[in-house]
């Protein structure tokens, strides 16, 4: 399994000379996997230049979304791929979400928000509420759901391909103050031994109690769901609009104090554009993580 980020940050997009280390592009995650399919997880404004990529190929386009807000689906209207007659792209998303029928990546090209209406694309494209899992295992990809703690609802997911793994848990707060959708020993099982846990870490201490009840995690509850899981890599994402580079960069320094003489996760990264984790299948123990 490889995973390359092209968007790792929240809420809004934010480019300058402060955030060019990490990037500023919103959400969204390559995944190829070993049997030469491919995931797409959400679509900010990263997917752009993902797009760029895949029309050298005509490979179906496999779409995760998360949830429907703006930062995960603001970059879709520029992904080339939906430009390519007949380019098949399978966007599948929640069916626990408030908005469960609606499908907003292509709601929002309606030739008012967007120049260009959903129904003169000349792509072919479907949107999947039920059944995501039975569905992508069908066609021999293999992924777990579960309900993210966030306003409006959405979905994490977890990836198996042949002795690797991965969870995708943003916009997730671990510990909200009011309804809780699922709990925190249920996300320790969720992603329990995953070769990689990307989890949103968008809040510290300092933002609180303000922002409690955004939907989004602490960075110190997020270090200890990656010991509790007994994870192989953590990789911290959606970071705050805010974070400068230096500020990420002590966040890094400190998760790697924190996790020194723990047994695990073996590796932590604050994610970043570009940033790509490639994962080998070994038998009988962790898979090899090699990140570049
Ligand atoms: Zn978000
Ligand atoms: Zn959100």
């Amino acid at each position: 399994m490889i995973i390359t980020f092209y968007g790792v940050r929240g809420s809004i997009p934010s480019p300058g000379e402060a955030t060019a280390k990490y990037g500023g592009n919103t959400s969204c995650v390559y995944i190829e996997l070993s049997n030469g399919k491919q995931l797409v997880l959400d679509a900010g404004t990263g997917i752009r230049k993902l797009g760029k990529q895949l029309v050298n190929s005509d490979d179906t386009v496999n779409i995760l979304l998360s949830h429907g807000h703006w930062d995960h689906i603001q970059g879709f209207p520029f992904f080339n791929p939906l430009y390519q007659a007949g380019r098949k792209i399978r966007v599948f998303t929640s069916n626990n979400s408030q908005h469960s029928k609606l499908c907003s990546l292509f709601d929002q090209i309606d030739g008012a928000n967007f120049p260009v209406d959903a129904a003169d694309l000349p792509s072919s494209s479907e949107c999947i509420f039920d059944n995501v899992e039975a569905t992508l295992s069908g066609d021999n990809i293999h992924i777990r759901q579960a309900t993210i703690n966030h306003p409006g609802g959405g979905s994490a997911y977890r990836i198996e391909d042949e002795g690797t793994s991965c969870a995708y848990i943003t916009d997730n707060e671990l510990e909200p103050p009011g309804k809780i959708t699922t709990s925190y020993d249920q996300w320790v099982e969720f992603c329990r031994g995953v070769d990689v846990l990307i989890h949103d870490a968008q809040y510290l201490e300092s933002d609180m109690p303000h922002k409690h009840g955004w939907g989004h995690s602490l960075v110190t509850q997020v270090r200890q769901l990656a010991v509790d899981a007994e994870v192989g890599c953590l990789a911290m994402f959606h970071h705050d609009p805010d974070r400068t580079d230096t500020e990420i960069d002590f966040i890094q320094q400190d998760n790697e104090s924190f996790f020194r003489g723990r047994k695990a996760p073996s590796v932590s990264v604050c994610a970043a554009e570009r940033m790509q984790i490639r994962l080998t299948a070994r038998s009988g123990g962790q898979a090899t993580i090699d990140i570049t």
